[in-house]
């Protein structure tokens, strides 16, 4: 059922957190510091695979992210903001995260301390996201190209929140590159826009 509001039509979200949402690249840079000594940037984290691109084997790679993942990750420029502004407008939010199902906790917090706005969370399994079982979604904002992919035919907006790590050639155009927060904003209006018409 379509539910009007304010002349528009509200739409069901979906977000990922990290790398979207939440900045995970400035502490993970940090961290490579301080327990490795190397000095990175953002541009040298090329691919998703981050033991590959350290040189570090799964189990430490487990043990980096999830030490950072219970940390109090910032958030992106514009998120907070932005999803309180598609709450207010009447939109379904959900949170879609490869985060591992003990973190629920921590992550229910974490969104909590940082006033985060959302419909639902899901704690998904890596790599099928897609199989989520949530309401027909009408946009997806991903940091993982792997993630973002596999939900084409399902979705229909699949938006790719640009870093290093997600670079495409895209020959299907499955995917759209946003920037900030305020392109995810423009581009769900412009969505609201086609659908008015
Ligand atoms: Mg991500």
């Amino acid at each position: 059922m379509l539910v009007r509001y304010f002349g528009g039509i509200a739409v069901h979200l979906g977000f990922d957190i990290d790398g979207v949402i939440a900045n995970f690249s400035l502490p993970l840079i940090e961290r490579i510091r301080r327990d490795y000594g190397v000095v990175v940037k953002e541009s040298d984290i090329y691919c998703y695979d981050l033991n590959v691109v350290f040189g570090i084997t799964k189990a430490e790679e487990t043990k980096l992210v999830e030490d950072i993942l219970i940390d109090n990750l910032p958030l992106y420029d514009g998120a907070k903001e932005t999803l309180e502004q598609l709450n207010k407008e009447g939109h379904s939010i959900y949170l879609l995260t490869g985060r591992w199902g003990h973190l629920r906790e921590a992550t229910e917090m974490w969104l909590k301390e940082n006033g985060v706005h959302y419909t639902e969370l899901h704690l998904l399994d890596v790599g099928k996201k897609y199989q989520a079982n949530v309401a027909p979604l009408d946009v997806i904002v991903e940091d993982s190209l792997g993630e973002a992919i596999e939900w084409s035919g399902k979705v229909k907006n699949i938006l790719i929140y640009d870093h290093p790590w997600n670079k495409t050639l895209n020959v299907r155009g499955l995917t759209k590159r946003v920037y900030c927060w305020s392109d995810i904003y423009h581009e769900i209006q412009q969505l609201q826009a086609s659908r008015n018409r």
